[in-house]
């Protein structure tokens, strides 16, 4: 089944050389369907890691893509400007916190957050503040695996271990431990609360993934947290950057996961669904006010500059892809499969070696008590014809909107099935 020359040769997310997982091969995808080599066809559950939100093979985005390969597949952002990049920007403005004002369009989401990282630095610099150059965060947290991406992930199930000292000294605090639809615990801000005020003096800004944290666990927090930790930035002088690269584009039943708590970042990242899974893009926007104070600094200038940048393949199809989103009655569509979502997963939070299950929006998780074996797992996924990609402890889905409910029911039955039947094989514990 695995290609011997994918085996032998290339590299795949997070594996090894030596002991590879296997890999399915793709022939098409369309809708909310995954075709493989050998005809089997698969209902997707992710979202090719919450990008492909229209699902794949959109007529429209295709047409997007194709258009604006007649007029130019790339151009230099030095000294040039189009107009994908330019009514791009004008919608997302429309869509995001009304204080932010300004557009870096940058590579992948790696990328949009150090770019939003070195804003922060080269803010306070500018403010004549230089020692303002450190980072808070809260602990089960994801921004990437760039450098300093990696630096603000969670220590423990991040890659700390693995880079050591190579890695900036970040501060961490406690995850937020009130859950999302709980009642909010005052306690839950405390470590935030000391260390910003024993550290303030050296800390340009905190990042945190708003209301859901992604990769770093699949939590949702209580919005309460935000709006006390944007108090928190205001009184020590804090940066405050989302990172909205998972939530964005409606994930969460909110276009940015943001309005949940009403409370509005100084920077804030976006990616994943912003091209509907099409092309690699992401952009950092930023108040006027921080733009216009880097602007004033020594350097004058804002020390970023991809070669890639805001591609016009890829703007012409983020924007096509959000213009989609926003025409449609979107949160019906994600309360639809939430509904949906909810119908199918509480149940198997009564099984034994299930620790929890919890649904927002169009995402639907189910933590067990210990690690799974994703290998076996995924063997068992593609066997009943769905596409479900577990980690650590944790089985889950964030399916493409255009996911009908017959799919979206065939996806959950066939995953609880799976989740069900782990009852006793489920010690098959990864290291
Ligand atoms: N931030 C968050 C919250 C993410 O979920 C991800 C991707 N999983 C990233 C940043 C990094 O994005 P990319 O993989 O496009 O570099």
């Amino acid at each position: 089944m695995t290609d011997p020359f994918d085996l032998e040769h290339i590299w795949h997310p997070y594996t090894s050389m030596l002991n590879p997982l296997p890999t399915f091969k793709v022939k098409r995808a369309y809708g909310a369907t995954i075709e493989l080599e050998d005809g089997r066809t698969l209902v997707d559950g992710m979202s090719s890691w919450w990008c492909a939100i229209h699902g794949y093979n959109h007529p429209q985005l295709n047409k997007a893509v194709a258009d604006q390969l007649q007029n130019m597949a790339h151009i230099m952002f030095g000294g040039l400007t189009h107009d994908p990049a330019i009514e791009l920007g004008k919608l997302l403005l429309k869509i995001t916190p009304p204080s932010l004002d300004k557009i870096f369009y940058a590579d992948s989401g790696s990328v949009a957050v150090e770019v939003a990282l070195k804003m922060a630095v080269q803010y306070w610099a500018a403010l004549n503040q230089p020692a303002k150059t450190n980072f808070i965060t809260t602990r089960s947290g994801y921004h990437g695996d760039t450098w300093n991406a990696m630096s603000v992930c969670d220590p423990v199930t991040g890659m700390h271990q693995i880079f050591g000292s190579s890695l900036p000294n970040r501060i961490f605090v406690p995850a937020p431990q009130s859950r999302f639809d709980g009642e909010w615990n005052p306690q839950d801000i405390q470590q935030l609360k000391q260390q910003i005020e024993q550290h303030h003096h050296s800390i340009a800004a905190l990042i945190i993934e708003p209301i859901v944290q992604g990769a770093g666990g699949m939590r949702f927090y209580h919005p309460e947290y935000l709006r006390q930790a944007k108090a928190l930035c205001e009184q020590y002088n804090l940066l405050l950057i989302f990172d909205e690269i998972a939530t964005g584009f409606g994930r969460t039943g909110k276009m940015f996961a943001w309005e949940h708590a009403q409370v509005e970042p100084d920077i804030m990242c976006i990616g994943k669904g912003l091209t509907g899974g099409y092309m690699t893009l992401s952009a950092t926007l930023t108040t006027k006010q921080v733009a216009e104070s880097i602007s004033r600094g020594e350097a004058g200038v804002f020390m970023h500059g991809p070669t890639f940048m805001a591609n016009p393949l890829a703007c012409a199809v983020a924007l096509r892809s959000t213009q989609l989103l926003v025409e449609q009655d979107w949160q019906a569509n994600i309360q639809r499969i939430e509904k949906i979502l909810v119908e199918q997963l509480n149940d198997l939070a009564q099984l034994d070696h299930v620790a929890d299950v919890r649904v927002l929006g169009a995402i639907g998780v189910v933590e067990l008590t210990s690690n799974v074996d994703m290998k076996t797992l995924q063997q068992q996924f593609v066997e009943r014809g769905i596409w479900v990609r577990p980690f650590g402890k944790l089985v889950y889905v964030m399916p493409p909107y255009v996911i009908t409910d017959d799919e979206l029911n065939y996806l959950l039955v066939q995953m609880s099935e799976v989740v069900k039947n782990m009852q006793g094989a489920q010690a098959n514990v990864l290291a």
